[in-house]
């Protein structure tokens, strides 16, 4: 089975890209962050590689929308990766330089020199085309966490400094990014849910969206069980951020005219909290004479059928 980075982006793979300047972002991208820069007696090469070959296509096509060019295919076994095939696709001689000028690895200086830039040269002008090229810089340097895991997306990368670009341009988008580095790769992560959501919205990767989504709301609803049970007398702050969830849950049930449906178990559960908003789970099974599991397996009703008219974790 596939892993989630790469359902994520054969998924992303399948998005339309409609205008030129997205075009250029996208490829751009993929050169800057995975792209290998060789050089031999025949001049400069600029050489990408994937392990996916729906990407393998797309970088193909973008290159002869873009260049007009046809590029050099090589699949490579590793035998010590358990056969893993990568796909490079080099670009050479005059394309490859034309290639590493438009997307900045390569810069001309005014007395006709040029050098190899360490940071992230080219950068997307349009919004349009900011998506594009996050999109690029997922296909090329990208991985994330299953769903399941929590939110934690990261590109690893060779240069501090193209990774300190990527930081900045990721923040000028509201996507908070944080740099580590780990065994002499620069990394660079996301792990606000929020801004991996985000992250994926843009890149087109909605069936990945949703199912962040999904595993946000089945935590959110499990550690409010948690929080309940871990409620004590002795604990007045836990037991009021768990009230106050229950209490905004029976409110909006209530409103919804979905209260009054329930049964006279969880009616008089839902009034008891309404009525003592302070009490622990410990008081009102005192209160109503019933177990303190029972107090919590009703609360936690209440709030999960809030959840799920809500269809979010509020
Ligand atoms: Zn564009």
């Amino acid at each position: 089975m596939a892993s989630f980075s790469s359902q994520t982006k054969l998924e992303a793979c399948r998005v339309a890209v409609r205008s030129d300047c997205c075009r250029r972002a996208e490829l751009y991208a993929m050169m800057r962050f995975c792209g290998v820069i060789g050089i031999n007696r025949q001049g400069v090469s600029l050489t990408l590689s994937t392990s996916i070959e729906p990407v393998a296509q797309r970088i193909l096509s973008l290159v002869r929308r873009v260049f007009d060019a046809e590029c050099d295919i090589r699949r490579v076994e590793r035998e010590q990766l358990n056969r893993i095939e990568r796909i490079e696709i080099a670009l050479v001689g005059e394309q490859a330089r034309e290639a590493l000028l438009a997307c900045g690895m390569l810069q001309e200086t005014d007395d006709g020199g040029s050098f190899f830039e360490d940071g992230i040269g080219y950068r997307p002008m349009n919004d349009c085309c900011m998506d594009a090229y996050l999109r690029g810089v997922f296909f090329a340097c990208g991985t994330m966490l299953p769903p399941s895991k929590g939110y934690h997306l990261e590109f690893v990368l060779e240069s501090a400094q193209l990774a300190s670009d990527l930081c900045d341009l990721l923040y000028s988008m509201d996507i908070n990014a944080h740099m580590t580095v780990r065994k002499e790769k620069n990394i660079v992560y996301v792990k606000e849910s929020e801004c991996v959501l985000q992250y994926l919205a843009r890149i087109g990767a909605h069936n990945a969206y949703l199912q962040m989504e999904d595993e946000r709301m089945i935590r959110e609803i499990k550690n409010d069980v948690n929080r309940s049970v871990n409620c004590s007398t002795a604990n007045i702050n836990k037991t009021t951020n768990a009230a106050l969830k229950q209490i905004r849950a029976i409110e909006f049930l209530e409103r919804e005219g979905v209260l009054r449906e329930q049964s006279l178990s969880i009616r008089q559960m839902a009034e008891m909290r309404l009525e003592y908003p302070e009490a622990s789970l410990d008081e009102l099974a005192q209160m109503m004479n019933i177990t303190k599991s029972g107090v919590n397996h009703r609360l936690r009703k209440l709030v999960h059928l809030a959840a799920l008219l809500q269809g979010s974790e509020e």
